[in-house]
């Protein structure tokens, strides 16, 4: 018996699919063929959650006082090692009570906070590339996306001076994301600047998505939203654990920023799930309480395989910008190949896989996504199978 006649909704229905659950696909089929794959595909970190976040967590599971429903709004203690911890990177203070709330991940905040303030038909500005969840969220909410394209020739940066009066005027909601995934750009202080001055006259709800705060090298610290005067009035900004700390798995971010949107947020969630274990919120408080040498070591490895990575592309030929943030390198294909027949070529001739950057919307045609979520010993074995397979990167017909 078939159950053709119980579709999903348009909403679920309509959404292109999830290009890395493709991607799964075709690397469970690669390994039945035997391949060994080298895997810089996904944006999983590969290290262990420090010690002192799994002793805690041990600790706080032993606590029956954890047991129950957490409160909806997460715990105090949390909520209060957010906004200090917000206080000791940014200098800015925060109210535990409304400004700071704890997610099931960030990618479900900034999903759910799509859903709770984007009716159909509501006109949103997303970049593309962008992290999916950033049209994902405001697609099953039913807006009208308005793409602003990034490109290399802008550093990756929105050109808000590009956006068109009426649309700026029609708009409710603007995403962000710096330092970026996928392409690894970072924005100065003056684009948050110009981008809040730009929100504030237009009256658009700011959503930035700084997962990458603390993934930074070389010196350079990365902008948060709620630096810049007035930002708190139009926007807030999301967090994640999971990549500084290793904890993807623990499903632990927040969102920080302006009481009245976050309100709205909660209204929804409180609809829809009850938040994280307590034992885990308070794993999450050791976490952002690490000290700094804890996260030098996350940032020297990265740092590490950023510069031996960048040096194994150049012997291919490819000049690959030197990244200051993120886990990713942004790679252009060959002239002439689009991403997806290039990371299938790649990973079929040599195990090696990579994300075809039009899985980050079209804006991410052309060019390719590379995790460094593997040690340098790998990293290189990849660089010579590419070698192997005599994939390399050859200017346009380089005139003389
Ligand atoms: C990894 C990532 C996230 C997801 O973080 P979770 O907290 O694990 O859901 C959100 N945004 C961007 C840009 C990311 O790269």
């Amino acid at each position: 018996m078939t159950l053709d006649w119980i579709q999903p909704a348009d909403r679920v229905r309509k959404l292109p699919p999830y290009v890395f659950a493709r991607l799964d696909e075709l690397k469970a089929r690669a390994r039945e063929r035997g391949l060994d794959l080298i895997d810089l595909g996904m944006g999983n970190p590969d290290g262990p959650t420090p010690q002192p976040v799994v002793d805690a967590a041990r600790l706080a599971l032993q606590d029956a006082s954890n047991h129950g429903y957490p409160p909806f709004e997460g715990t105090a203690s949390f909520r209060q090692a957010i906004t200090h911890w917000y206080h000791r990177r940014y200098g800015v203070r925060l109210d535990p009570d409304g400004e700071a709330l704890p997610l099931l991940g960030s990618k479900e905040g900034i999903t759910h906070l799509a859903m709770a303030y984007i009716n159909p038909g509501d006109t949103v500005l997303v970049p593309t590339p962008a992290y999916p969840a950033h049209f994902r969220g405001p697609a099953i909410a039913g807006g009208h996306i308005v793409d602003l394209p990034l490109t290399a020739e802008n550093n990756w940066l929105i050109d808000i001076s590009a956006i068109p009066e009426a649309v700026a005027q029609r708009a409710k909601v603007l995403f962000f994301n710096y330092p970026s995934n996928p392409t690894a750009a970072t924005a100065p202080r003056e684009f948050f600047e110009e981008i809040v001055a730009f929100a504030r006259h237009y009256n658009i709800l700011l959503v930035h998505d700084l997962c990458y705060a603390e993934l930074a090298f070389d010196g350079y610290q990365p902008t948060s939203l709620l630096e810049i005067p007035g930002a708190k009035d139009i926007g807030v900004e999301f967090h994640t654990l999971s990549k500084t700390y290793n904890m993807a798995g623990w499903r632990v971010g927040f969102v920080v920023g302006n009481r009245h949107i976050i309100q709205g947020l909660r209204t929804l969630k409180t609809n829809l799930d009850y938040g994280i274990f307590a034992a885990l919120q308070k794993a999450a408080e050791t976490a952002l309480a690490l000290p700094d040498d804890l996260l030098e070591t996350v940032q020297t490895r990265y740092r590490t395989r950023r510069d031996f990575l960048i040096e194994g592309f150049a012997s291919l030929g490819w000049t690959v910008p030197k990244t200051l943030a993120t886990m990713y390198l942004w790679v252009p294909c060959p002239p002439g190949m689009g991403s997806t027949d290039f990371a299938l070529s790649v990973l079929e001739r040599t195990g090696v896989v990579l994300t075809p950057g039009n899985a980050f919307g079209q804006g991410g045609e052309g060019y390719v996504r590379v995790s460094l979520i593997a040690d340098c010993d790998r990293l290189g074995e990849a660089i010579d199978r590419l070698r192997q397979a005599g994939i390399r990167y050859a200017p346009e017909a380089a005139t003389v």
